[in-house]
């Protein structure tokens, strides 16, 4: 059975009702998870982790880039700033 490592659930702060948080806290980020084949996964796909059959390894803040696709479920996910390559303005406040 497949399971969400602790070390994925330390990195982004704990469990929220049982599943992963969809967002980084505080800062409203979004977070997305990484599988045990580097696959991505949204948030609801890692949290169902007992159903999905490869553990959920990782899970980071996703700040920048074009938005990624569970390879689950197939749900995009959106980067906290956006494609750089899409965007030529508003990057002063890009990075803290
Ligand atoms: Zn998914």
């Amino acid at each position: 059975m497949a399971v969400i490592t602790q070390r994925c659930i330390n990195r982004v702060g704990g469990l929220v009702d049982g599943k992963l948080p969809a967002f980084a806290w505080p800062g409203g980020y979004p977070l997305y998870y990484l599988d045990a084949e580097d696959a991505v996964l949204c948030r609801e796909c890692a949290s169902r982790a007992n159903e999905y059959s490869v553990d959920t390894v990782a899970g980071d803040v996703y700040w920048e880039g074009p938005p990624m696709s569970c390879g689950h479920c197939g749900k995009e996910i959106e980067s906290a700033y956006g494609d750089p390559e899409d965007d030529e303005e508003d990057h002063d406040n890009a990075k803290v």
